[in-house]
């Protein structure tokens, strides 16, 4: 059976949009996994310590057969073979994989939280998931729209795809 899953994707070290194109050119070669779409990539502020450079954010909609933590899996591989670096908690790093949603399954264990536990805080999660698909919910049927109404302001700024690499 075939899943949709949102896949969050983020990064603010070494040519932070190069890393996400990279990014998603592996997720597009994923074992049991199609590429449905991509999002535009957004610039934002960092959550957390703010002496660091700002975050480049999107989103990936795929459609896969992987189980949910075989696709966390698959995440943390392609985030170790993009050299992810990381010093502190919430501090720069070159590569972050996030599960946002995984069909409108509900999980809660020591790996994995799905929807993920920050989603409805984030509006750099929230808003390409929206250009996604434009009337997503969670599995308890709150709309993303909703969500993104009244999320905090992280100063999310769309670039243009002229800055993709
Ligand atoms: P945040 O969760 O606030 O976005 P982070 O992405 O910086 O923080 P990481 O260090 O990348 O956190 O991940 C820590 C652990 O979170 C991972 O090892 C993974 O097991 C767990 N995790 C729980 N839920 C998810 C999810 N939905 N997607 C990805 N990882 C998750
Ligand atoms: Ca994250
Ligand atoms: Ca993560």
């Amino acid at each position: 059976m075939m899943t949709d899953a949102f896949i969050g994707l983020g990064s603010n070290l070494k040519e932070p949009a190069a890393q996400l194109a990279r990014a998603v050119s592996a997720l597009a070669t994923l074992p049991e996994t199609v590429l449905v779409a991509q999002s535009p990539f957004y610039a934002s502020r960092p959550v957390g310590p703010q002496d660091q450079p700002d975050f480049v954010n999107g989103a990936v909609w795929l459609s896969t057969s992987l189980l949910p933590h075989q696709l966390l899996d698959e995440l943390q591989s392609i985030e170790q073979k993009h050299g992810r670096e990381r010093l502190r908690h919430w501090g720069p790093r070159t590569l972050d994989l996030d599960i946002l949603l995984f069909g409108d399954q509900v999980l809660d264990d020591e790996r994995l939280t799905v929807p993920h536990r920050e989603l409805p805080n984030r509006d750099f999660a929230l808003q390409p998931l929206l250009d996604l698909k434009a009337d997503l919910a969670l599995p308890d049927g709150t709309a993303i729209a909703e969500l993104r109404s009244q999320c905090p302001d992280n100063g999310l700024r769309k670039l243009p795809p002229a800055d993709y690499p």
